[in-house]
């Protein structure tokens, strides 16, 4: 390994405080037996650690940055609201205006809430199909990953799935058996379910892209039977877009795969690096929330002047013509030079990407669910991830984890990506 001296006595030190050295697991680096680069700063497609070595950076903050660190539109947007005041606890005008901005992005959605993470808005969103139905019982899939909220951390991905763990303790018995959790891609199990006890289940909640345990696309007729079935059992769909929102299009995956969910929760791209999430959905839904009705949700710093101004300032330039097109072809060169490198090097990988979404596993087969994904090469990915990270190449460090590619990222750091990627997978066969 490369000179590493500042992170690792930054990690030894947050390791003292910090539980694990991290303030979210997957960071520690624990399942590819590294430890984490300390960063300093980042600009554009890059980042710096603390010792002075530079990336191409495909983690985005895990999705947010999709214009790459630091653009002039988002800094220029958030100097000025810090040049007007932090927080106020008190509805301002970018409020509505970020509203009005992801209403009109997603046909489903009619009005929406602002909250401070992606947890929020799942967490609230299945509270108010609960409320909304009368039911208690909610459907997931395995491998999906909806925030830590104990409903949902049920069979969960990301780095639920990373560490290899079923869920948490700390979550009753009683609250996890209301969570029933089913296998991805698969329309026919969620029949099942719904046919002998489709009148207890409040709500189906879907990555309708999934993104945390890999990048896996949801196969021609599962959101549509999705939507079906919720329709018949009178159960509401809830499309967890808080990754897949402005990421693989504009408006989403319902705009791709043209679906309506009841309720749609968001998060990510929305805050521009921010904290920020969102749920929103059908008008009649939507005022249950208190003050217009019932059901309780609250936040001192939802909707604050600099997440909106961040969000704003990013949708603004999402809306640029062609900004999604070259993304995604850019994205294409990537995979299918990863593609190419790794079978001329007889390494098997499965690659995949929707827009600038990609992921990639050591596989022979293809990857439908995340009992597929668990099958991965393991011990390739650990080499693939240090091998990458040695050549200046930031990737999650996990299998079970998307990439994303930036509208900062040239033709030549794609290039250059592709060419470490073939050193890597040229090392791995001598393994
Ligand atoms: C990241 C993510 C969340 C959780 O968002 P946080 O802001 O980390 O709480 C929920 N759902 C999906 C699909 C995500 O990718």
């Amino acid at each position: 390994m490369s000179n590493m001296q500042n992170s690792i006595a930054l990690n030894e030190r947050a390791k003292q405080l910090l539980p694990g050295g991290v303030n979210s697991p997957v960071r520690a680096c624990r399942s590819v037996d590294s430890t984490p680069v300390f960063i300093e700063k980042a600009s554009g497609a890059y980042i710096y650690d603390v010792d002075g070595k530079k990336y191409v950076d495909y983690v985005g903050s895990w999705g947010p940055m999709i214009l790459g660190h630091r653009p002039l539109e988002v800094v220029s947007a958030l100097v000025s609201v810090l040049n007007e005041g932090i927080s106020y606890g008190a509805p301002i005008e970018e409020e509505i205006e970020l509203a009005d901005c992801i209403v009109s992005a997603f046909p489903s959605m009619d009005m929406v809430r602002m909250v401070n993470s992606g947890t929020e808005a799942t967490m609230s969103a299945v509270r108010l199909a609960r409320a909304y139905t009368g039911r208690d019982k909610i459907i997931k899939f395995d491998g999906c990953y909806h925030g830590h909220a104990d409903t949902l951390l049920v069979a969960a991905g990301s780095g639920v799935a990373t560490l290899g763990i079923p869920g948490s303790p700390g979550i009753p018995e009683s609250i996890a058996n209301h969570t029933l959790s089913l296998p991805y891609n698969d329309l026919d199990s969620v029949k099942d379910i719904l046919n002998k006890q489709g009148d207890m289940i409040a709500c189906i909640i879907v990555e309708p892209v999934a993104g945390n345990m890999g990048f896996i696309r949801p196969q021609p007729g599962f959101l549509e039977g999705l939507r079906e079935l919720t329709h018949k059992h009178g159960n509401l769909l809830i499309f967890d877009e808080v990754m897949s929102g402005y990421r693989v299009a504009y408006g989403g995956a319902q705009i791709l795969y043209n679906i309506l969910p009841d309720l749609t929760c968001l998060g990510k791209i929305i805050g521009g690096g921010m904290p920020v999430g969102a749920y929103g959905g059908r008008k009649d839904i939507m005022i249950r929330i208190a003050p217009e009705g019932p059901v309780y949700q609250a936040g001192t710093l939802s909707g604050n002047p600099l997440a909106m101004a961040a969000g704003l300032a990013t949708l603004k330039v999402l809306q640029q013509s062609n900004f999604y097109e070259n993304l995604a072809s850019k994205t294409d060169l990537l995979v299918s030079g990863l593609e190419n490198s790794a079978k001329e090097a007889g390494i098997p990988i499965q690659t995949d990407h929707i827009g600038s979404m990609m992921g990639l596993f050591f596989n022979d087969a293809p990857v439908y669910n995340f009992d597929d994904a668990k099958k991965s090469n393991l011990n390739h990915f650990k080499t693939y991830y240090q091998g990458m990270r040695e050549r200046g190449i930031y990737i999650a460090p996990s299998q079970f984890e998307a990439g994303f590619v930036s509208s900062t990222h040239s033709e030549s750091d794609i290039l250059n990506t592709i060419n470490a990627a073939s050193q890597v997978f040229h090392e791995m066969i001598l393994e």
